[in-house]
């Protein structure tokens, strides 16, 4: 059995190369895991086994916990199912049967069958182990599958706190509304971000069966993976600059408009901000919904509800803080003319019961000092950057407010900050920053938002297949995304300058 609770990962990072695999926190429920060497990334992507067979566990949509896992093979054995044949565990006949038509459609006539597990109340996706790749995407872009809390409570290792789990999402999504001036009835939970994305997605393809989706500047990875993969489209401006607006124009008045833009405030890694107003200005007389995803800022520094009529939330991050539940969210603008057509949309299919009981308890939990946390986060980032700039050793720095400041003020809550991600890219990148990464003492692997802070090579991990793709796009591969915790601002800034020694600075 493994020993976790051991260590504090906040004083003691496991940030050496024998930490390989150590849980980003120590938890069984641990989001992220060390990848303490730019090699190990590598070894991550390329499904390296020296890399691989280390990971105590691994971000939940990319690398199924090894507790579902456990059920998965359970699960096998209790159907009968083929030695060939391979499973994911869904939490309903909704989300497995989606996985299933997905699969299906992408698949050329191999047998993928759902199969109920009654005593377990879970549905079971089954599938030949030689398409498991179509399985795992799906796993990964819809976020919908089965948590490590519910497995462990399904092999009868843990709890499940049916009404206090009902409580807890009825508080989270007061507490959520609260923060963003929204009714609570318009705010949806879900099983991870990538749920709250898809379930939007499925929405606005439903609207507007046909028509493309739009999505304005270079967003997280998956957010426009879902949009490429599934639905009927994609027009993708990774830049949102003058240009790209006039397009958007020249779209929206054409006679295939987009069902919607989708559009993070500010985008991951690049920290870049659209111009809300302007988007709104070509989008409104048309219907044209705006999704913005409001992760990165969080809604405790922005508002983005004059625009956006509808929002995303990755609550797995800031949210939650500390890192060991994936979560998300889907708030509807009560102002917004399409909210009651939203509204009927994300109520339909699973709904907020897809954030299971004992996630929604740890969540409720973890979110109790999001307002502290966040104003600490404001205020050490910032410095934490202006530090940064002037350092010798670094080419050019990403964060809101040096990246199209103007449009996040647009937007920036009286009082509100820019939260606490940045992106860097050291001088000579290409020598120095393996170097500096391995060197550097703070956790190291995926994820953002957690109260540790937390460094990775962001273009390898999220993009390695499509590398030179994203550097036409301005985006170096080089580039190092941190995220910043809890600690305080001298002790990152020892930490950093221990690293810029080892690169000779
Ligand atoms: N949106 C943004 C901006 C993100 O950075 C992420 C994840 O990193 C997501 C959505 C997806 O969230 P989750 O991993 O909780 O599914």
């Amino acid at each position: 059995m493994d020993n976790f609770g051991v260590r504090d990962v906040v004083t003691d990072p496991p940030c050496g190369e024998g930490d390989l695999g150590h849980p980003l926190p120590d938890s069984p429920y641990a989001v992220s895991v060390a990848l303490p060497h730019w090699e190990h990334v590598i070894g991550y992507e390329e499904g390296a086994p020296k890399v691989l067979d280390k990971l105590r566990t691994g971000y939940p949509r990319f690398f199924v916990p090894r507790i579902v896992r456990q059920l998965e093979i359970q699960c096998l054995s209790e159907i009968g199912a083929g030695s060939d044949e391979l499973c994911s565990i869904y939490p309903d006949e909704i989300t497995a049967e989606r996985c299933a038509g997905y699969i299906r459609e992408r698949t050329d006539g191999w047998p993928v069958r759902t199969e109920r597990l009654h005593d377990k109340g879970v549905v079971a996706v089954v599938f030949p182990a030689q398409i498991h790749r179509v399985a795992a995407d799906y796993w990964r872009y819809c976020g919908e599958g089965i948590s490590a809390r519910h497995a462990t409570f399904l092999l009868g290792q843990g709890e499940c706190r049916q009404g206090e789990g009902l409580d807890a999402r009825a508080e989270l999504r007061d507490g959520i509304a609260k923060d963003c001036g929204q009714g609570s009835q318009d705010v949806f939970l879900f099983s991870s971000g990538m749920a709250a994305v898809s379930a939007v997605h499925r929405a606005l393809n439903a609207f507007a069966p046909g028509m493309r989706s739009v999505q304005f500047d270079f967003p997280y990875v998956d957010v426009l993976r879902t949009q490429r993969e599934m639905g009927d489209g994609n027009v993708f401006f990774p830049i949102g600059d003058a240009d790209a607006l006039r397009e958007l124009r020249q779209l929206v008045e054409s006679d295939s408009p987009p069902c919607g833009v989708y559009c993070e405030l500010p985008s991951n890694p690049l920290l870049r901000s659209v111009d809300l107003p302007a988007i709104a200005e070509i989008t409104r007389p048309f219907g044209i919904p705006i999704v913005v995803d409001d992760t990165v800022a969080t809604n405790l520094n922005v508002d983005v509800f004059e625009y956006a009529d509808i929002v995303t939330t990755s609550l797995t991050k800031y949210y939650s803080g500390k890192g060991d539940v994936l979560a998300g969210a889907v708030t509807v603008n009560e102002a917004s003319p399409l909210s009651a057509k939203f509204r009927v949309a994300l109520a339909d299919g699973n709904g907020d019961k897809s954030l299971w009981d004992e996630d929604a308890i740890t969540l409720l939990e973890n979110s109790r000092d999001y307002h502290q946390r966040m104003e600490r986060i404001n205020e050490t980032t910032p410095r934490l950057v202006n530090w940064l700039e002037t350092h010798p050793a670094v080419e050019r720095i990403w964060y809101p407010a040096g990246e199209t400041r103007q449009c996040y003020d647009m937007v920036r809550r009286p009082g509100g900050g820019y939260s606490g991600l940045l992106s860097l890219l050291l001088r000579d990148a290409g020598n120095n920053s393996a170097k500096f990464y391995d060197a550097l003492e703070i956790c190291k692997g995926p994820s953002l938002g957690a109260n540790f802070s937390l460094a990775c090579p962001y273009m390898f991990l999220a993009h390695y297949q499509e590398l030179d793709w994203c550097e036409s796009l301005g985006l170096s591969r080089w580039l190092i995304r941190v995220s910043v915790g809890l600690e305080d601002f001298t002790d990152l800034r020892d930490r950093l300058e221990r690293a810029f020694a080892a690169i000779g600075h």
